[in-house]
This record gives C-alpha cells, structure tokens and sequence, in this order.
C-alpha cells in the first residue's frame, strides 16, 4: 500500500502519466496502475528499473513511511474499504482521486476508524458467538485441552513465591506473585457491577471486589488479570479474540493455583491408589469444583493417558460449557454449537439435580449411542445459580476413580433418536395445543435457545406440570 504510494507520490511530482512511466520501464500503464494500487506486488527487478526511472535509490521506494499527510490519509481510507465493517455499508468502492480535498479525506478516515472502533467491541450475534465456541472447542480438543505455553509461563509466575509444591497457594504467595510483576492489589467495594476486576496498567494496580464465590473468588480473579497482562494479550479485535483471552486467563489462573508438577503428581498418585476424586483436587488446592473439573481435563490426557469430558449445566439441562476429547455426543445444532443446547435428562449433570444430596458428587455409569461414561457430577454450591458440573471419562478408565462401585446406570439414545427430546406419547396427546408456555429469556447464554415449540421451553416438563396441576 504505502509502497504504490509512494510510487505515484514520486511520478507526479516527476510531472509523469502512467503511459510516461510505463514507457520508460517497459511496462502497460494498467500494470503500474495496480501497482500504485497496492493490488500487485512488484518484483525486485520492476522496482529496480522504476527507481532508475524516477532518480531516486530502491529504498526510497521501500520506505514504511506514507510520503506526505494527503498520502497517509489516502492509504488510511484505501485500506478502510477493505475493513469488514466499511465493506458491509455496502457502498461502492470510493477511488480516492486528486479532486476529493484533503479535509473530506479526514473526515472519512475518522469516521472510518470510528466505525472500526466500534465493530471491533467484544459483542457478537448469537450466530457468530455460537461459531466463535464452536472453533475455539476443536481447537481445544485438537491439543487435548493442553496448552504447553502457557504452563511454562504461569510455572515462571510462580517461581518467585517460593511455592514448593503440594497445596494450595497462600495469600502471601499470590500477592508475591503479583508484586513480583509490579502489580498491587487493592480490594474494593465499588468495582462496576461488570466487571470481575479492573487493572490499571498506568499504576499497576489491580482492583477487585473481596467477595469469595466460584471461579470468580478474588484468587482466581486477581490471576485471570495478571494472565492477561503475561499472555501479552491486547485489546480484543472481536468476539473469538475475546473469547480466547478469556479462555486462556482462565487457564493461566488454573495453573497457577494448581501448578502442573504438583497436581499431576497428586492426580498421578491417585490414579495409583484408584481413588480418583475432582473434589480432593478441590480440597488440596483451595479452588473452586468447576475449576478443579477444568484443570483436570487439562492434565488427564497429556499426562495421565486419559480421555475425557466435562460439561457446565443449569438445573433445565441448558448446557454452559462443554469440552470432550473421548467421543462423547454433545446435543449440538446445525453450526457445531452445544452451548445453548439442553443435555439428555439421563446425563449426569441433570440427574444430579434430582440426587438426594446434589451438592455431593453424584456418579452414574451412562450408555449412550457414542459408548459408556463414567460420570461424577456435582453442583456447585459456590455460586448462586446452581450449575452442576460433571467430568466423565470412558468406561475402562472408571477404573481409577472413587466412586466406580456406584449402581446408578443409565440408557441415553441422545443427541439422536426417541429418548427425551418429546414428551411421552399419552402426555403428548393430552396436552399438546393446550398449552401456551411464556419461556424465560436466557439473555445470559450466548448462543440460541434449544429449538422447541416455544424456543427456550422444555414441552416435557411445561406437559408434566399442567398434567400434575390438573389433577388437583
Ligand atoms: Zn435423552
């Protein structure tokens, strides 16, 4: 771009047409203009006998810097058309000529960025939100939902605290780990109700609300912000690009509040003695059960040969997050999504939902049309909404966990198939027309509602409810 530029910059103030120039280095006239459009690149030996032709050295030609300001603002708006947002406008393609003046040029390049700004905010539609999860989760299944990098750097932030290995992080160890890198900790009441921390890259302060639920107590938070700033990561360019920040700070803090040495060795321990428990992982470690879940999936298959799956739901089955790298069918719909998607009422984060004590770990042994799972499913009474969180693992691996001895069984025909995607046939006939169900909106699942009469509405259970009033 700045390249042809510069190339029409220096043929005008030669006094040269296209023809002219074109003459003299034996090229067409249309071949410079798309040079001097920045839609071909030119090869050394055309630029050789350009810069002879204009009297001046190759690198004059070469150089980054835009000639002049007019210059600057015309490759500024060239490359603003090509920008995504502008290109949606759907205007046609503006050739920026010597007649348009200089302040117009300004203006539209202001604008432009403007626009581009504001495209550029993390917000997406559900159909690119649901996208953005989908490639994210194969790219996490392609490596195992192991990422070499950023254990290597979250073992480097730790090194100056000292930590040892065995247990969990102390307050102390943190907050060496976060002076260590020039941050302060400051603990407030007023943080904006949006944000789980804010960090003042001026005074390298980090502020965070001192409130202890989930993933989202202020140790997990404090290093989800320290990960960012050691990620390296910038500003989100859109919706995927923030997403995978946010994936990759939630790791980052993972492993380092259970580094990887020590939790392998305590997972590999465990394994050894049959008597594999997401919970001890809790208890040792002083995490949350969803990030212990989490971290084990992240370990289990690099280093103990294990496949497995782990998913976040809610008490009506609607799936929040969700990984496997051992072949378990995930409900999908047609683009790949599964967050959004209600899991089979068979599975363990639903039946758990209807355990005698679902905050303690409820395991079940699943069949499904993909194989049978071992799964240990447990809500989490650290947050407020109740979401269950199951980690499951194939068959032949139940071996090692505590908790194989269970009886529960169950038979799943989902994702595909007659098994609880419609209500029973009686209840069905009953009912169906007579019913006119107002669904709850999940503003806060970012991808589209399980598909139903009405969008978002289990017909099973709005059935099974007015079959249950009815009769009183
Ligand atoms: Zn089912």
């Amino acid at each position: 771009m700045t390249l042809g530029q510069r190339l029409r910059h220096l043929r005008r103030s030669r006094g040269l047409t296209l023809a002219e120039l074109g003459e003299r280095v034996g090229r067409a006239p249309s071949a410079l203009s798309l040079l001097e459009n920045g839609r071909r690149e030119p090869k050394l030996s055309v630029l050789e006998d350009l810069a002879r032709a204009l009297s001046v050295p190759v690198e004059e030609l070469l150089r980054r810097q835009a000639p002049s300001h007019r210059a600057q603002l015309e490759i500024a708006l060239e490359e603003a058309q090509r920008d995504a947002a502008y290109a949606e406008l759907g205007l046609p393609h503006l050739k920026v000529g010597t007649r348009v003046p200089t302040d117009v040029l300004e203006h539209l390049v202001k604008l432009a960025g403007a626009l581009r700004d504001q495209r550029a905010k993390p917000t997406a539609t559900p159909e690119e939100a649901r996208l953005a999860n989908a490639e994210l989760r194969s790219a996490m299944r392609e490596r195992a939902n192991y990422f070499s990098a950023i254990e290597r750097i979250a073992d480097q932030a730790l090194a100056p605290a000292g930590y040892t290995g065995g247990g969990a992080l102390s307050q102390g160890m943190l907050l060496s780990v976060m002076s260590h890198h020039g941050f302060a900790v400051r603990y407030v009441q007023d943080l904006p109700r949006s944000v789980r921390s804010l960090t003042d890259l001026r005074n390298h302060r980090i502020y965070v609300k001192q409130e202890p639920v989930g993933t989202h107590s202020p140790r997990a938070v404090l290093l989800q912000a320290l990960g960012h700033f050691l990620l390296g990561h910038e500003a989100p360019r859109d919706f995927a690009d923030f997403l995978r920040q946010r994936v990759e700070a939630n790791y980052f803090a993972a492993a380092v509040l259970m580094p990887e040495k020590a939790a392998v060795r305590f997972l590999a321990d465990a394994k050894d003695a049959r008597d594999l428990a997401v919970e001890d992982l809790v208890d040792t470690f002083s995490v949350s059960y969803e990030m212990a879940a989490h971290r084990f999936t992240n370990l289990a298959t690099e280093h103990l040969d294990m496949p497995c799956h782990f998913t976040k739901n809610d008490s009506g089955g609607v799936i929040y997050k969700a990984y496997e790298c051992d072949g378990l069918l995930f409900p999908a719909d047609p683009s790949g999504a599964i967050e959004g998607q209600r899991m089979c009422r068979k599975w363990a984060g639903r039946q758990v939902f209807s355990a005698p004590d679902r905050f303690s770990p409820h395991c079940q042994y699943s069949a499904t049309p993909s194989g049978t799972y071992f799964c240990v499913s447990q809500v989490d009474p650290r947050t407020d909404r109740g979401f269950a969180i199951t980690l499951g693992v194939p068959y032949e691996h139940s071996r090692w966990f505590r908790g194989r001895d269970t009886s529960t069984r169950m038979r799943s025909g989902c994702p595909d198939g007659d098994c609880c995607k419609h209500p029973p046939a009686d209840l069905a006939a009953r009912w169906e027309g007579m019913a006119w169900p107002s669904a709850r909106a999940h503003s806060h699942v970012l991808s589209a509602l399980p598909a139903g009469i009405f969008p978002g509405v289990d017909d099973a259970d709005v059935y099974e409810f007015l079959d249950r009033h009815a009769a009183t």
